[in-house]
């Protein structure tokens, strides 16, 4: 039998590497530590309800139909994704309430009552985060890592446009002045778990993605997106064996030749890691194949910030809410300074609520609803106990929420802390999104999806290029099998920009 490709980690972007690498005909083990795939896409089901407990906004559905098609299927024979309308209602300690919706004349509309002046500034933003997308798309998203070579390919014009020496917040500044917009618009940094105050403003391009592109449901829960990746790596011939950590990277004369998984050693061809990539180099490899400078630069770069998670049996339907809703602070900038400056969680946090069940009522019994809570949290240190502060943090969470005259009946609540993120799914320091995007460098820094160091040896997920987010995973996975076939001497098809 062929060697095989040895993947460690069934989340997101392990599945897509496995699944662009079985389409090209290769045998492909993936190895998963947890009892099911998905890693941060996770669900959580009990008494009559269910929870999406990781991502919940899904983006892109582009970049999801292209892995189908890559593996010459249709997605829709596989996963549905929903439009969901209204993309997220914004709550507002003034009683303002806006329904951030593609459907333009409503938008406008609503912008009108609020700030008639900023209705050509909106416009103008939507313009200005398209273009954002087509120039930085092709070297920034959709393909390998950015080099020299591929920044040239930008024409000039463009080039100067992108926009990496002003914070989001000063870009969204320029176009509106309503401060309700400008917290909503730079809301978008927390995709990447960044702040809008410190991020550069080409990751206005967020902006475009949900506004101009739409936010998708995938019919029967966002883990439903976890499911037919396996569906389909399983039909393509892929082995995928959960409750299976792998405990070592082999590797001999600076090539990777297997995986340690329970004490037996097994050999693989290639190996992509859908680790952290910092774990991969501390732990995983051996100490003599590591290039100490590297593991310290990735060791010292700032963490995204992780979050903290309520799951919630609420009694009775809240008409007030939508799907997707959130609850502002009046202060966002202390919000941004006490995650990355103070590294606390936030002492007036913004909460978002979202509500499966508005969409699918299987999802919770008749008369309740299942409510995911997240709030921003920093990166885990030695600054803030989770053990000992969850409770106090949960309550200041519902004592946001009430100040909006949201005081749920709750009938069962979980919990899920920065620490249990990382203890689930092996995220340093419990970040969600990889290192931080909060300096204009962090697009040039993000680790290479080829090993710098160890031939053979691949990165496929949110802390390699491109970055951490659901969509952005999967064209990971895509970048990480592109290079992997290459270097074996072979073409892959690879999801392209829309
Ligand atoms: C609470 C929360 C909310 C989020 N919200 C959104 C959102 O709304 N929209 C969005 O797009 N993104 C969101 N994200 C981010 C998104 O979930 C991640 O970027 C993405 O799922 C990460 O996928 P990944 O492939 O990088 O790896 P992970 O999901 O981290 O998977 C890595 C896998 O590797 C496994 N593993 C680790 N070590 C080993 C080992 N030694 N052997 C075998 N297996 C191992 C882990 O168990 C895990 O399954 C959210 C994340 C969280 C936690």
């Amino acid at each position: 039998m062929a060697e095989p490709i040895a993947i460690v980690g069934g989340g997101i972007g392990g599945l897509s590497a496995a699944i662009h690498l079985a389409a090209a005909g290769e045998r492909v083990i993936v190895f998963e530590q947890n009892a099911q795939v998905g890693g941060k896409m996770s669900e959580l089901r009990a008494e009559g309800f269910r929870w999406d407990t990781g991502p919940s906004v899904i983006t892109m559905p582009h970049v999801f139909e292209a892995l189908f098609a890559a593996a010459g299927k249709r997605m829709a024979d596989y996963l549905t994704l929903l439009p969901a309308e209204p993309l997220t209602r914004y709550f507002y300690r003034d009683g303002t309430v806006l329904d951030a919706t593609r459907d333009l004349p409503r938008m406008i509309a609503q912008i009108e009552q609020i700030e008639r002046r900023d209705v050509e500034g909106y416009l103008a933003y939507l313009a200005y985060a398209a273009r954002l997308h087509r120039i930085t798309g092709e070297v920034f998203i959709y393909d390998t890592p950015p080099t020299p070579a591929s920044l040239f390919k930008v024409p000039l014009r463009d080039a100067l446009r992108v926009d990496a020496m002003r914070s989001m917040d000063a870009a969204i500044r320029s176009f509106v002045r309503s401060p309700h917009l400008r917290q909503l618009l730079g809301r978008f940094a927390t995709y990447v778990g960044a702040s809008p105050y410190r991020a550069p403003a080409t990751l206005n391009v967020i902006g475009h993605v949900e506004l101009n592109g739409g936010v998708y449901y995938p019919r029967g829960g966002v883990y439903a997106i976890a499911r037919a990746m396996a569906r389909l790596a399983t039909e393509l011939g892929v082995e995928i064996r959960t409750s299976c950590a792998v405990e070592r990277i082999l590797v001999k004369n600076r090539r990777v030749s297997g995986v340690q998984v329970g004490g037996e050693r097994m050999s693989a061809k290639a190996v992509v890691a859908n680790v952290d990539v910092a774990t991969v180099y501390e732990k995983l490899l051996p100490a003599e194949a590591v290039n100490a400078a590297r593991l310290r630069r990735l060791l010292r770069a700032e963490p995204s910030c992780s979050g903290y998670v309520l799951l919630l049996s609420v009694q009775g339907a809240h008409e007030r809410l939508a799907h997707h809703n959130v609850f502002f602070t009046d202060d966002y900038r202390a919000e941004f300074a006490d995650i990355f400056e103070r590294g606390v969680t936030p002492s007036d946090p913004t909460v978002y609520v979202a509500i499966t069940s508005k969409s699918d009522p299987e999802d919770a019994p008749a008369g309740m609803e299942n409510w995911f809570v997240l709030v921003n949290a920093p990166a885990l240190s030695e600054r803030y106990d989770w053990t000992r502060d969850a409770p106090r943090y949960r309550d200041r969470v519902l004592a946001a929420l009430a100040k909006f005259g949201i005081v749920p009946h709750i009938r069962a609540e979980y919990q899920l802390t920065p620490a249990d993120i990382a203890r689930l799914t092996g995220a340093r320091r419990g970040a969600l999104y990889g290192t931080s995007s909060n300096t204009p460098l962090a697009a040039f820094l993000r680790p290479h999806n080829r090993a710098r160091d160890v031939r053979g040896l691949y990165f496929a997920g949110g802390t390699a290029h491109p970055g951490g987010g659901v969509p952005m995973v999967t064209l990971s996975g895509g970048v990480a099998a592109r290079l992997l076939l290459a270097d074996l001497g072979k073409r892959a098809q690879v999801p392209t920009q829309a």
